[in-house]
């Protein structure tokens, strides 16, 4: 019989059956960090996550949320590009890479929320638009971890040619 501390829940606070807990798969990207939104039943060995809808029984294991919108992966929980200033965030990320605030309004990139296939869910990214003529041609999209993709059936050209 697995035991909750298997799937990550600890620290159940409360006595008797009906108790509570942080979540281990929203928790750590709320700004409420110490947020019980855990309802564990220690009788029924189930629980259910009233912020990201994770439920599941120490008998058949975790299930995903009733609600997909709200469930996402445990890997993405912190997104990089997405904090409290997230502008600020991006320019910092591209200053250390020795790109200038300059170069990056010039070449009008931005940050957005966009599915990727390799994670396979919405996540944050930052689009690099491909111009030629003023034109936008493809964008190109990378997310936190170094994932990348274009525009489906756009056409492939070389990044700053206008710039
Ligand atoms: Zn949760």
């Amino acid at each position: 019989m697995k035991t909750f501390a298997d799937f990550g829940i600890t620290d159940l606070k409360g006595a008797g059956v009906e108790r509570v807990s942080t979540c281990p798969q929203c928790s750590s990207a709320r700004k409420n960090k110490r947020a019980k939104c855990l309802s564990v039943n220690t009788e029924k060995g189930c629980w259910n996550c009233h912020h990201c809808g994770w439920a599941g029984t120490l008998k058949q294991g975790a299930e995903h949320s009733s609600n997909p919108y709200l469930w996402k992966p445990k890997t993405y929980t912190k997104p990089i590009f997405i904090p409290k200033d997230p502008e600020a965030q991006m320019l910092e990320w591209f200053a250390q890479r020795g790109i200038s605030e300059a170069v990056v309004r010039r070449n009008q990139i931005r940050r957005d929320v966009v599915y990727m296939p390799q994670p396979e869910t919405e996540v944050p990214v930052i689009c690099f638009p491909f111009f030629r003529g003023g034109q936008v041609v493809n964008v190109k999209y990378r997310d936190k971890d170094k994932n990348f993709r274009g525009v489906g059936g756009a056409e492939r050209i070389f990044f700053g040619l206008d710039d």
